[in-house]
Parts: structure tokens; sequence; C-alpha cells
């Protein structure tokens, strides 16, 4: 039997017999939805949380161990045992754990309250060159070259760019002298190359003095490093200084030789942030999604190698391997790009708090409009609530509402004769403005003028956008571009009529208006290409343009002293939507854009031009007033059970079969019919991306008791045959 194996195999073979490790592995694989490690066997040990390859279902993929155990135990009596035959391991990927044991217990914990699969919690918690799924390395070596000393025979040439070259000189940087006599050096053995992993240069900048802190802001500064609340909310309204209170806070933390973490959504993660933050502090890293692969990977391994002790980031920076962390602040923690909206649907509040509590850290909460959940935790007394209730300047906008249902005839639903002549008043002041308006493209409708036909995405169910420049038409969901038909697709008859305007449309607008302005658009449209967004606004910044005309994008974080006009046009259109967080969002959104106004020496004026100007959230903004908003929405959220006097769970199906979303769909309803929980009738979505879609909501003020009562539902419906996929949201913010 033996006869034709190697020493090696023998040895095995041997092995065998008296034992091997266990390896229990999670596996990546997208179609799998479970929550075990399957079992794998090797012959040597393999330390935990290192990726592996395993075969799975025949194909070779990529896995996280989870556990080794030795068993004292033949490889056939184990497979017995087992009731299957065990497969070996096939290489280990990693020479060291890719995540340390709090990261583990933090993807268990992730997996367990936003109900989603482990391995999907691990791979959103990692940088992308160390997902499981990524089993070829592709992380970034650079090449140096090594001095061998010896007896060489050197031309005159060689012998000068031999003494020439240090050890360890970047192989680049060698062959600029002469890249055929380095290839000579090579083959003579004189030198040799060798690869280390590329590692972050940190840039360094001049730091600035801080700022002395007003009153107000230091009895904030005191009271979060000394109160025994592990929360505090400040509640400071816009431009009140509270990004100066972060810097102090981040000064005093590092002073302790702790971490600290501030978190910022990802549209105010704006180039003015990041120069104030670097203007401060010598060495700070930068997490967001603008960084390539590489980038992200070297600065989670200078976190993690406890290099840099402060970060600024956007979500997912809340996963970073710290050490020590001391302080975690949540910029406009009311912001919703701080909920993940694909798996794991996770909101970076509720993991900053889980970590804070491992690491005995602060965390501070702060907005202009914070969150109904966290306003009123912090009144009940749960959290510790902070005020700032004056700007740095004193002076708060002045804000006028335009009735565009009273509008006299010859006046325009874009750009209004009322803004228009305040337009002109700013521009001749040299002073700069800012438009708002959440809509990007030149009309958002497309309508058959004969039969009224709305031209939509036939893979999404909603209307198409008509974009101007491009001559095309664009489904804001999936992107998709459509030709312009030239006949109507339902009565074949010509003629499109295009309704409602973009911000491309009031673009054209203002220009047709002010010929001699500059102004300009940001949008997702023209800030896709990396550093665009950044180049229009340092032009901003230095007064190059005079009119800057922009969605949601430009309505937060920005701090100019020369914008003393805020414009916003259609304001209440998001109140349209029948969604039971839309008013907050219109009231966040329309404050957040006030707040551009007037922050410097110079008074601010606020337009909001909207057809329901008695709506509370518009009335609330023109007080500028959250509390005057807050008892309202309160008091509309108690009488529906709307969170936070209760939390919903969405259950979401999807499938490209109808058909069969249609039966899955009835027996997800015969598990939740059980549930004690309050239910909504499920309903369907507009189909998305090619998929039907449908939801089953689930309401209860015991979020624990609902998780659990989930949970089973789910893990029930995984066991059926031929289903359609499932997505649990638990608090979702918005329900379309
Ligand atoms: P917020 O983040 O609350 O909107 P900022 O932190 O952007 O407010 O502050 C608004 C403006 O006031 C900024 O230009 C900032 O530099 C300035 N500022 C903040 N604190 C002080 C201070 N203590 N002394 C002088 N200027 C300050
Ligand atoms: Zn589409």
């Amino acid at each position: 039997m033996l006869k034709n194996c190697n020493i090696t195999e023998i040895i095995q073979i041997l092995r065998h017999n008296i034992g091997m490790y266990l390896i229990e592995v999670y596996v990546t694989n997208a179609s799998l939805n479970v929550n075990y490690p399957f079992t794998y066997y090797s012959l040597d040990e393999i330390s935990k949380y290192v990726r592996v390859k395993v075969s799975f279902h025949n194909k070779i993929t990529g896995a996280i161990v989870s556990n080794c155990t030795f068993v004292d135990i033949e490889y056939e009596d184990l497979c017995k045992e087992k009731g299957y035959k065990l497969l070996p391991i096939i290489e280990v990927i990693d020479n060291e754990p890719i995540i340390s044991e709090e990261l583990f217990d933090l993807a268990f914990w992730l997996s367990k309250t936003t109900i989603s699969p482990l391995i999907s919690c691990l791979n959103c918690m990692l940088p992308k060159v160390l997902k499981a799924k990524q089993i070829d390395s592709n992380v970034k070596m650079v090449k140096h070259f090594h001095k061998n000393e010896g007896d060489f025979k050197f031309t005159s040439k060689q012998k000068e760019i031999y003494d020439s070259l240090y050890e360890g000189i970047l192989c680049s940087d060698a062959r600029k002298l002469s890249t055929s006599i380095i290839s000579k050096l090579i083959n003579m053995g004189a030198i040799e190359e060798y690869s280390v992993e590329a590692e972050y240069t940190p840039e360094t900048s001049d730091i600035t003095c801080f700022k002395d802190l007003t009153n107000e802001q230091d009895s904030v500064f005191n009271n979060v490093i000394s109160t025994d609340k592990m929360v505090s909310l400040l509640f400071g309204v816009t431009g009140s200084g509270k990004t100066e209170v972060y810097l102090h806070l981040a000064r005093y933390y590092l002073k302790q030789g702790k971490e600290v973490l501030i978190l910022v959504p990802e549209i105010s993660l704006t180039p003015q942030m990041i120069s104030r933050v670097k203007e401060r502090f010598s060495d700070v890293i930068f997490y967001h999604s603008e960084l390539s692969d590489q980038e992200r990977y070297e600065q989670y391994k200078r976190v993690k190698e406890n290099d840099v002790k402060i970060v600024v980031g956007t979500r997912s920076s809340i996963f970073l391997p710290f050490n020590n962390l001391g302080l975690i602040i949540v910029d406009e923690e009311h912001d919703s790009s701080y909920k993940q909206d694909n798996i794991p649907m996770y909101h970076v509040k509720n993991v900053a708090f889980k970590r804070a509590i491992t690491f005995g850290a602060k965390v501070l909460l702060a907005s202009a409009t914070p969150s109904l959940d966290s306003y009123t935790h912090a009144l009940k007394g749960d959290y510790q609530l902070l005020t700032l209730k004056n700007r740095i300047n004193l002076k708060l906008p002045e804000v006028e509402l335009i009735d565009l249902s009273k509008q006299k005839r010859n006046d325009s639903y874009i750009v209004s004769n009322r803004l228009k002549d305040e337009l002109e008043i700013c521009l001749s002041n040299h002073k700069q403005a800012i438009i708002l308006l959440n809509r990007r493209g030149y009309s958002p409708i497309v309508k058959c003028g004969s039969c009224g036909t709305t031209l939509t995405c036939s893979d999404c169910d909603i209307p198409l956008s008509y974009h101007k420049d491009q001559n095309i038409l664009k489904c804001h969901q999936c992107s998709r571009v459509y030709k312009i038909p030239k006949y109507c697709p339902n009565c074949h008859e010509n003629g499109l009529v295009f309704y409602g305007f973009g911000t491309k449309r009031v673009e054209e607008e203002l220009q047709r208006i002010f010929p001699e302005a500059s102004i300009e658009r940001m949008d997702r449209d023209n800030v896709s290409k990396k550093g665009a967004h950044k180049q229009i606004l340092d032009r901003f910044g230095n007064h190059e343009i005079d009119i800057l005309i922009g969605t949601q994008m430009i309505a937060k974080g920005l701090d100019y002293p020369d914008v003393t006009l805020v414009g916003i046009l259609n304001a209440d259109a998001g109140l349209m939507h029948q969604d039971y967080n839309s008013a907050k969002l219109t009231f966040d959104l329309l404050m957040q854009a006030s707040g551009r106004s007037g922050r410097a020496n110079a008074e601010g004026k606020v337009l909001i031009q909207a057809f329901n100007v008695d709506h509370y959230a518009l009335k609330a903004v023109l007080k500028q007033d959250y509390e005057y908003f807050y008892n309202i929405e309160m008091n509309y959220r108690n009488k529906t059970s709307y969170p936070p006097y209760s939390h919903i769970v969405e259950i979401l199906l999807t499938d490209v079969y109808p058909d069969r979303l249609n039966s899955s769909l009835s027996k997800l309803v015969n598990l939740t019919s059980e549930l004690k929980s309050k239910q909504y009738k499920p309903c369907e979505l507009p189909k998305l991306k090619k998929n039907y879609r449908c939801r089953i909501l689930l309401i209860d003020k015991d979020l624990i008791s609902l998780l659990n009562d989930v949970t089973s539902v789910i893990n029930k419906y995984l066991q059926l045959k031929n289903v359609s996929s499932v997505k649990v949201d638990i608090d979702p913010l918005f329900l379309e």
C-alpha cells in the first residue's frame, strides 16, 4: 500500500492514525444564509481567525477559522461518527490572525442584532484586502534591493552605480540610474531584490493653534469629560462651534494616551472638515469610501499597530481595530448615512455603544437636529443632555417662506421673483449664495403628451429622469440609461413632455437670469470622479463661484463666511412621500441647509419655496425651533406607535420570479402569523433592478422579544426549499 508514497505522505498517513485537528470555519458563499461553521480537518494546527481555502460544494472558496481542536481519533472513524466525509483545509492564507477576539465577538453580536449571516458581518467589518472571499492575496508589495558583499568584477561604470546604491533602496529608484547596469548587477549577484508590504507615508502639515473655547463650549467640554454617563448628546445649533469642541476633546483624550474616533456622515466628510482636523493634529487617519482598497488596508494596519490615535471616518471606521479607544464622536448623529442599507443593516450608533462598553469609552452624539430617539433618551436622562444655544457669531439666519400656491401669474416656480431679487442683492454685495434642490437631472418626469403615460425604467418601476446634457433618460435607482424614444411606447404618438425640474434645469435658468455670475452645480452627476467634490468646494471657498447649486450634498457641514443667502427650491417635495419619517427628514435637511447662511459677520438669509407652507416641518424651520418640531412629531409618532414609541422590523423578500415571490410570501406569512407582535398587511414594493419585492412589517415595543421572534421565523424560512431571498431590516429609517 505504502509503496508509491513519498516520505511526507507516509508521515501524513501515520499522523492520520494518531489524530488530527478539526477546524471550524465560516465559509463565504453569497447564496448561503446560514449562521454556523462548517468543519474541515488539518494535520497541522491552524490559528484562530486566519483565512483558509476550502472546497465547498465542489468550489474552492475562502473561509475564516473560528476554532481549532485536536482530536485523537482515526480519520475513517471520525467520518463515520460525523456521518459525512470530512475534507481537508486546502491552504492557509494568512500568517497571523486578520481579526482580534474583540472584533470577532463584535461580528457575532452584529449578526445576532441585525439577523444576518456572521460571514457577511465579518466581511463588512474588514477592509477588502482582508475579506474572507479575497482568497488571492492582493496586498501591494514594494520591491527593494539588498546589496551583497563579495569579490565582484565590476567595470568602472558598474562600480560607480553599485557604490551609489544604498541598502534597501527602492528598485524603482535604483533603475532610474540605469536599467541595463542594474540588470547586470542582479545577474552578477551583487544586488538582490526583496519585497515588503507597502506602507503608508503620512503627510505632514503645519499645526495651527487651537481656538479658545467660549464659555458655552467650555462647559460642554467639561461635562463630556467629567460625566459618569457613557453617552452625551450635544444639541447645538448650526454654527455653534461643535467641531471646535470635538477638536478640544480629541486633544484631551490623546493626551491621556487614548484613541479618538470622529464619525462623520459620508457627505460631510468635506475637504473643509479634513483640513480643519489636519490643521490641529500632525497625524490623522481619514477612513472613507474615496480611499483605494490598498489605502484602506494600510490605514487599517496603522490603527491596529497603534501608529495613529485619531481617526476621522465614515460609518465603516467604527470597525477599525482600536486598541484603547477613549472617545467616539458621532457628528450629525441624526444622519441616515449612518445606517447601512445592505446586509448587515446596522446602525453605527448601536455599534458605537457596544464598542464603548468594551473599552470603557465615552460616546458624544452631536447634531443641530438630533434624532427623535436620541433626544428622547436625553430628556429621560439616559444620556447626558448638553446644549449650545448660540451661534459663535450670535446671529441665526433670517428665514422666509415663499408660498408657491399664492404666486402671481408672471412668477416662476423654479426661481421666484422674491428669490431672484435677493440673489441680485447678494451678488451686488459680492457675497455668495447656495441653492438647494434635492433632485438631480433636468426633469424628473417624462410623459407622453397624448396619452399621459409616464416613462419608467423597465428594471425598476420608477419614472425616468431627463438628462439634457447627454440627451438621455436615466433611472436614478439603477443608473440604467435609455435613448429618448421618438414615439410614446404606449400610444405610438410623438411628442413627449418634460415635467418638473432638477438641478441641471435650475443651473440653466439661473445662468439665463444672471449671465454675468459664475454658477456651478454639485450633485452625483458631476462629482463622481475622485477629487471633483474638493475641486468645486475649493473654488467656492476662493470665491471663484458666486452661486452653488446642488442636492443634499451641499446642505451639510459647509462653513463659508461669505455665504449670506440660501435658497431652497421645492422644499416640501420630500413631504409627499408616504413615509413615517418624511417630516423629520425634510426638517433635518432644511435646517441643515439654512445653517449654511450667515455663519460669519454678515447677516444670513434663507428663502424657502414650497406649496405646503403650513406644514409643521416648514413652520418649525421658519422659527428655527427644533423643540416645536419635536413635540408635534412625537405626538404623531405616539398616536401611530411608530418609533421611537416602538421598534419596527421589516422583512423584505426579493425575487426575479414573481410567482416564487408570491408563494414565498404566503409561506412567510404563515410563519409570522403565529407571532404576538403587531403586523401590517404584507405589501408589494416597486420592482428594483429587475427584482420583484414585497415586505412584511412587524411592530413591537419590546425589541428583544421582537428580535427573538423574527430570528426564529427567519431560521424556519431558510429551511424551506425554493424560496425567494430574504433580508431583515431592524428599525428601518425609510419605509418607501
Ligand atoms: P458647527 O459645527 O456647530 O456648525 P463650527 O464648529 O463649524 O460649528 O463653527 C462655526 C464657525 O465658528 C467656524 O468658522 C469656527 O471656526 C468658528 N468657531 C468655533 N468655535 C470658535 C471659538 N471658540 N472662537 C472663535 N471661532 C470659533
Ligand atoms: Zn432602473
